[in-house]
């Protein structure tokens, strides 16, 4: 079941989606004094090795993230958390992005259920002065569980490895339940883009995209984004991901905007991005 270890993929263009939506996120709660709840669904190991032969999927992401003098806004602050752990030969997760933004009276939630990456996020948890708890327990039922955070302000970042099949409709059901239980918190869902290989998951993916679209009101808005390599071919798995965010902040689509411009300048010709 739990055979997918986020260590073999860390730093690719989709954790590059992803951990850029967390700063504009984060960022944004940083903007006014009162504290905020941060939940991280699948969470991973918090923090990993940039070994070349464990992190290979980094050469078409974080690593082609390097030119500082180039970025502006949250690239920047993107990129000096990068270059922090890099220095120590490490990439950061999700985790680690956010404990490197929250501020001492925040709180943050991770789920992890892999006992390895549990264990490692532990670890992780231990050494940060942040306000974090670490649950061993299934993403879906803990998310559900933790909704309405005491801290009424806050966001929830959903990054399943969608392994299985089922795991695109169980998203759908626990978001479903999750705006209903807290209609402020920001949500941000990361969903992978396939190729022809995974023609099943791929048309799953392309649902899940759709319906999440459609919780768009008056009153919430719905911002997808996404990140590609122009590299797609008939053979290709993952291709590229979109990141939705639900009641996402006025600030957000601007935000996202000028970070994926900035970052695909950087990163070179082969990439492509949208926001709308
Ligand atoms: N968000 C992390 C980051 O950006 O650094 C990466 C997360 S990785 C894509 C997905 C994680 O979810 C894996 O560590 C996996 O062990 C965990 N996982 C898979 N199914 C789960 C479940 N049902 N409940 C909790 N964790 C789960």
């Amino acid at each position: 079941m739990l055979s997918y270890q986020h260590r073999y993929h860390v730093g690719n263009h989709g954790d590059v989606l992803k951990h850029l939506s967390w700063v504009s996120v984060i960022q944004y709660l940083n903007e006014k004094d009162k504290p905020y709840a941060l939940i991280d669904s699948h969470a991973g190991e918090g923090v990993y090795s940039h070994e070349l032969d464990e992190a290979h999927e980094s050469n078409q992401g974080v690593d082609l993230l390097n030119s500082v003098n180039a970025s502006s806004g949250d690239v920047s602050t993107y990129l000096s958390i990068l270059n922090k752990f890099k220095n120590n030969n490490q990439l950061p997760g999700s985790p680690a992005v956010a404990a490197e933004l929250m501020r001492e009276y925040d709180e943050m939630h991770c789920i992890e259920l892999h006992p390895q990456a549990n264990q490692l996020l532990k670890q992780f948890v231990k050494s940060s002065n942040m306000r974090i708890s670490c649950h061993k327990r299934d993403a879906f039922e803990g998310l559900k569980a933790l909704v309405p955070p005491k801290l009424k302000r806050g966001a929830v970042l959903i990054d399943p490895p969608y392994e299985q099949l089922q795991e695109y409709q169980l998203v759908k059901e626990t978001i479903t339940e999750v705006t209903k239980r807290w209609p402020n918190g920001q949500l941000l869902v990361w969903i992978p883009l396939l190729g022809r290989r995974s023609p099943q998951k791929g048309k799953a993916a392309e649902a899940l995209i759709h319906s999440l679209q459609q919780l768009k009101t008056e009153k919430c808005d719905v911002v997808t984004c996404k990140l590609s390599t122009k590299e797609k071919t008939a053979q290709e798995g993952m291709y590229g991901s979109a990141l939705i965010a639900i009641n996402a902040s006025w600030k957000f689509k601007e935000s996202m905007s000028k970070s994926l411009s900035c970052a695909s300048d950087i990163m070179g010709p082969l990439y492509t991005w949208s926001v709308e």
